[in-house]
């Protein structure tokens, strides 16, 4: 009952004071159960090495910047190393933890933190769009306002690192930025320039979406346990460049797999595996890229006047 007697007012705040106090113990009684059976150890198939560098947390986070008015989406927040500095930072988070235990361990470590909502979830299977978005979910007012896009960041599970970052592209328009660490071999490959080492598929279909800086990298000994490779993190500020390019999604990313597909061989013949060789050859001369060039060294906009060029009917 709304504003009803003292009594209930007293019952009320008895079933408060109750709650957080249930919240404690059963807390402590995961804790207890976790230790007691080593629940918490790390689970090597889901990725777990835990960061333990304060400055590497503090940098993270420093790297997203004003976040006092923004909805920030944690993945893998694990013992919540970078967790806690973002609910003191946050108008809203939402910590996404596909591990049971983690997940029950951070719902009671956040349970008074009316800004901090925990979802038990493997990131691949998330709906962004409810998650991110304002189409109607089971999320309560967590989700971003119409003023603001959503932040992402994370130090993320690297063994699918790839098919998380394509699942962020894929709801860019909903993203203002990523800041999430990665294997160091990804980083590089993500900030890539054309006509470097690193660059490829990732990096041109990265790009598309956003520009990326790398910031910086961290050696095995920031985690625990330490994983065999370096690890670096990586600012994405997203900004889809598809229409400027004037190029349609879809059918660009299944371009760059075409201009990709064999890296040492050049865009020509890469092209022969799925157009006519005259009508690859017309397309090389009206976009200006030479013959002989791998798809490596070309600029975004050259990639797109080729496809344009193979699209007529597109233009
Ligand atoms: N953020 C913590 C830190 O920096 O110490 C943990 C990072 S750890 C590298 C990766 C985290 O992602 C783990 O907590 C792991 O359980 C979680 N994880 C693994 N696969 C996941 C998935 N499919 N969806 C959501 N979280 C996942």
């Amino acid at each position: 009952m709304q504003g009803g007697t003292g009594a209930d007012g007293l019952a009320k705040g008895n079933r408060r004071t109750g709650e957080v106090y249930r919240a404690t113990e059963r807390w402590s009684t995961v804790a207890k159960a976790a230790d007691a059976q080593k629940v918490t150890a790390r689970k090597p198939k889901l990725g777990q090495n835990f960061l333990v560098d304060d400055g590497a947390m503090q940098s993270i986070v420093d790297a997203l910047g004003d976040i006092s008015e923004a909805t920030v989406v944690e993945i893998g927040p694990g013992r919540a190393a970078i967790t806690s500095l973002l609910a003191r930072r946050a108008a809203r988070l939402i910590a996404i933890e596909v591990d049971r235990v983690l997940a029950a361990q951070l719902r009671m470590k956040f349970a008074t933190q009316p800004n901090v909502d925990v979802l038990e979830a493997d990131i691949l299977q998330v709906d962004l769009g409810t998650v991110l978005g304002a189409t109607p979910g089971p999320l309560r007012d967590l989700r971003p306002t119409g003023r603001h896009k959503a932040q992402v960041v994370g130090n993320l599970p690297y063994y699918i690192t790839s098919e998380i970052l394509l699942k962020l592209f894929a709801a860019s328009e909903r993203i203002e930025q990523i800041v999430v660490m990665v294997q160091k071999e990804v980083a590089d490959r993500v900030a890539a320039a054309p006509g470097s080492r690193d660059y490829g598929l990732l990096s041109a279909t990265a790009q598309m979406y956003g520009s990326v800086t790398k910031l910086f990298e961290l050696g095995p000994g920031a985690f625990d346990p330490p994983p065999d490779v370096r690890s670096a993190v990586f600012r994405m500020v997203m900004h889809p460049r598809f229409t400027e390019l004037a190029v349609d999604e879809k059918g660009f990313l299944g371009f760059l797999k075409v201009l990709f597909a064999q890296k040492r061989k050049t865009v020509s013949n890469n092209l022969k595996a799925a157009y006519d060789k005259a009508v690859a050859a017309e397309a090389l001369k009206e976009a200006e890229v030479a013959a002989t060039a791998r798809a490596e060294t070309l600029p975004l906009e050259a990639m797109a006047r080729l496809y344009r060029a193979l699209r007529p009917q597109e233009k």
